[in-house]
């Protein structure tokens, strides 16, 4: 992989970046401190993104201080980024057998509540884990309790933070291939902590929906409505697919560059039911400025 340009680094922009009537963005580096994400997703040309605010793979959250959760403030103000995503570690499984990584789990996810309170995000974006060891059933009821029980004390309606239940590409024992499984866990906890869904177009295209034809996105938009509802989904991943629908091979490839193709992504950016929802690249970057392309590709397929 090329080394990664670091947008900061370059001269800033003289004309602000052109905005369309969606709110499009692109998972961003928190390199030097989270707030520095905010300046990056402007400069990448974005109205909103996602951060993670803790190393994705380590269990060591981010330091966050005071000033730098004010600064993250000032430049979501300054430059309207709407709304803020924060995507959780990666290590998490709140669906866990093992009573010893569930605990670990339940602290690290608690951890990023408060640090997503803290940064006044919107959303925080969750996969729903692993049922090795147990049924799929069981492993929905677990994930939902671990949910409720992570939060414990928390405000998060008074914090307008919303947890994300993000569908995956159902791979081994992953949760959540199927939007029948997210609307379960929503189901659980409605009442308990708002909750709602953000849709991976790349995992749902791998777990074998077709978003690729326009029938195809029809029927799967019309399933969403019918299981997890089409307004309870705020946030959509937006990332083409390196595999063949199906596969279950979550493997991210830039816009209109992959197995899905410009076509489903114009169709879903310009659907007037989704006119509310934050529309959040996670692309690969193999060349530098790949992340502000990808950004670019999306805004380009919204209709005026
Ligand atoms: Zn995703
Ligand atoms: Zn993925």
């Amino acid at each position: 992989m090329a080394r990664e340009q670091d947008i900061l680094k370059l001269p800033s922009p003289k004309r602000a970046p052109r905005l369309t009537s969606r709110r499009i963005g692109i998972h961003t580096s928190s390199a030097g401190g989270v707030q520095n994400a905010a300046e990056r997703a402007y400069r990448l040309g974005c109205n909103t993104f996602q951060v993670f605010s803790s190393s994705p793979r380590q269990w060591a959250p981010y330091e966050l201080s005071r000033p730098q959760c004010a600064e993250m403030s000032r430049l979501r103000e300054k430059y309207e980024l709407k709304p803020l995503v924060i995507h959780t570690n990666y290590l998490v499984n709140l669906a866990s057998m093992n009573p010893l990584f569930l605990k670990k789990s339940i602290e690290a996810f608690r951890g990023e509540i408060e640090r997503a309170l803290n940064l006044c995000a919107e959303y925080l974006v969750l996969h729903p884990g692993s049922f090795r060891g147990a049924e799929r059933e069981d492993g929905l009821l677990r994930t939902a309790a671990a949910i409720a029980a992570s939060t414990k004390g928390l405000d998060l309606v008074k914090g307008n933070l919303t947890i994300l239940i993000e569908n995956t590409a159902g791979a081994e024992y992953s949760l959540g291939a199927s939007f029948e499984q997210v609307a379960e866990v929503l189901e659980r906890l409605r009442g308990v902590i708002p909750v709602a869904a953000c849709i991976d177009t790349c995992h749902t295209h791998v777990a074998g929906y077709d978003i690729v034809s326009e029938a195809g996105m029809r029927e799967t938009l019309a399933r969403l409505e019918a299981t997890i509802g089409l307004k309870n989904i705020p946030v959509w991943h937006c990332n083409d697919a390196k595999a063949a629908r199906g596969s279950k091979l979550d493997r991210h490839q830039h816009i209109g560059k992959g197995s899905i193709g410009l076509e489903a992504f114009r169709r879903l950016l310009n659907d007037p039911r989704l006119g509310q929802a934050a529309f959040i690249a996670e692309t690969p970057i193999d060349e530098p400025g790949d992340d502000k392309r990808n950004v670019a590709a999306l805004k380009a397929l919204v209709k005026k």
